[in-house]
């Protein structure tokens, strides 16, 4: 087998940003010329996290083959600039179904089914599903903490692949917490000793140790670290606190991680080429102007749930050379009174996705404040059905105009659940061979558009055919649509054969668009996304002529 892996796991606590380290490492791989692809594993019992509360875990981030996998999938696709599969995220929920129904349908012969050795067998094919003979490297970060019961299986799974693999093939790299004691002026290791006594109770020594520290750790300190846990002594690296989550692989490198990787697991790695990495950081330390957006929603308090939405603001700054002040304003106690003082600030007005009643009318009252007063506006998947719903009620009059989703008995159901969808869905199950309870309830990853041209959204993409991602039930209803283009509506986006409205915009205003698709998902800092970099184009006029 041609492909290596690099197991990450962590220690002490959770939220040490595993993630952006995989992530990190992952790009650093690949700026030495390798191929590199990386995968989640998460213990909890839920099949996907598409059924859970974004306030409790966060956005759900979309794949272009429509799975729902966890956010960190966001920041892989983010700091590699590939497109990943449901094959990218695995939770212990998954595993156990795909052997549950493989126990159902007789597979097992009779046998006993057993965590080892059949889950741990069905969690390492979904790991080895990964290999090719085209690619050099597969990270696969662990989810949780070393420690946790849920996590044994996949332990096990990675401890069992060292011994199939061969040593040269497998690498684990754990991150730790060590914590500065502001009052003793020190830092503490034993949280570090006693977490990868942990690991290596379950039979897993790491090569590499990351600990995460608000200082520098000095010589002394990471030789104690390497003689209590049994690394090397320059196998242990300070994961320093950053200013800007696009410092940390310029950090790492610095320290000389992928360094020590490649030299580990004998990789043919070339020198680095971070130039792309140093511009971005200096670009982002060094911006020209600066811009504040308002984010109306649901979630505010819980950032976590926008997280590919704050990214992508981001990107739009960097393409604009424009910091971006964020405003999160939580749409339930926007009022047509107060919506003037609220957003008064607000160079750009961005109304996200959601779901349910909740906030509703507030986003509302957001966009008729951003239309009226010609405050740049864009709408993405709710934020779109909620402009559709103020045009039509205040342009064209349909006082109770709605969405079947908050209003099943609304006179004027410009956003509906579409019944054709059915049909269409099913061709969508058997074509992506998803789960059918998934695609039987939402239209999910990427879908054609086409667009219109002499439109904002061909200015942004400079091409008529784009490919977009989806996560919704509901749709534009077409019943309305040659009213709400006489009224004023501008279609520009539509599915290929025009029966799916995918974005709507308004001429005379500086820029105003609603999308059905999440266009978040897709930008990263290397690439920003053309409707973001457009919207924050847009609002930086709108900033320098209110200046002016
Ligand atoms: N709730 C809306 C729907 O289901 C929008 C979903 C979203 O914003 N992702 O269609």
């Amino acid at each position: 087998m041609h492909t290596k892996f690099i197991f990450v796991t962590g220690g002490v606590l959770s939220s040490l940003g595993k993630g952006l380290a995989a992530a990190s490492i992952a790009a650093l791989l690949k700026a030495r010329g390798l191929t590199v692809t990386i995968q989640k594993l998460d213990p909890y019992i839920n099949v996907d996290p598409g059924t859970m509360n974004p306030f409790q875990h966060g956005e759900v981030y979309v794949t272009d083959d429509g799975a729902e996998t966890d956010l960190d999938l966001g920041h892989y696709e983010r700091y590699l600039d590939i497109h990943l599969s449901q094959r990218n995220n695995y939770t212990s929920g998954r595993i156990y179904n795909t052997v549950i129904t493989k126990e159902r349908r007789g597979d097992y012969l009779g046998g006993t089914v057993q965590v080892i050795p059949h889950i741990t067998d069905e969690i390492k094919s979904s790991i080895l599903s990964l290999a090719n003979d085209h690619l050099d490297v597969a990270l696969v970060e662990i989810g949780g903490t070393v420690g946790d019961i849920e996590g044994l299986p996949f332990l096990e799974a990675i401890r069992q692949l060292r011994a199939d693999l061969g040593k040269d093939k497998v690498l684990y790299i754990h991150l730790t917490l060590v914590p500065y004691i502001k009052t003793a002026g020190e830092v503490k290791t034993k949280p570090t000793q006693h977490s990868v006594k942990e690991l290596r109770s379950l039979g897993i020594q790491p090569d590499i140790i990351l600990c995460r520290s608000e200082v520098p750790l000095d010589e002394d300190i990471k030789a104690k670290i390497a003689l209590f846990c049994n690394v090397d002594k320059d196998a242990v690296f300070t994961a320093i606190d950053v200013n800007h989550i696009y410092e940390l692989p310029l950090t790492l490198y610095n320290e000389g991680v992928d360094q020590k990787i490649a030299i580990l697991l004998r990789l043919a790695a070339k020198n680095p080429d971070l130039r792309p990495w140093q511009a971005l950081v200096h670009n982002l330390h060094h911006p020209k102007t600066a811009v504040t957006i308002a984010i109306v929603g649901k979630y505010v308090d819980f950032k976590e749930a926008y997280k590919s939405l704050h990214e992508a603001l981001a990107h739009g700054g960097v393409a604009n050379e424009a910091a971006i002040h964020f405003v999160y304003v939580n749409s339930e106690e926007i009022t047509p009174e107060n919506v003037r003082e609220v957003l008064a600030r607000a160079d750009g007005i961005l109304v996200p996705g959601g779901f349910g009643t909740r906030g509703v009318e507030g986003k509302i009252a957001a966009i008729t404040y951003a239309r009226e007063n010609k405050v740049p506006f864009f709408g993405i998947c709710l934020g779109m059905q909620c402009a559709v719903i103020e045009f039509a009620r205040n342009v064209m009059g349909l006082k109770k105009a709605n969405s079947e989703e908050f209003d099943l008995t609304t006179p004027d159901p410009v956003i509906y659940l579409m019944k054709e969808w059915f049909d269409f869905r099913t061709k969508c199950v058997q074509r992506r061979d998803m789960g059918s309870e998934k695609g039987g309830t939402m239209r999910l990853g990427a879908y054609p558009c086409t667009l219109e041209k002499d439109t904002l959204a061909f200015a942004a993409y400079a091409q008529t055919e784009i490919s977009e991602r989806h996560r919704h039930r509901y749709e534009f209803n077409n019943a309305y649509l040659q009213h709400l283009e006489e009224a004023g509506l501008v279609i520009s986006g539509t599915s290929p054969d025009k029966s799916l409205v995918e974005i709507v915009e308004l001429k005379d205003h500086p820029w105003f668009l609603g999308c059905q698709f999440h266009p978040e998902f897709t930008s990263t800092p290397m690439r920003p996304h053309p409707l973001f970099k457009d919207f924050i184009c847009a609002a930086v006029s709108n900033s320098q002529g209110k200046t002016k």
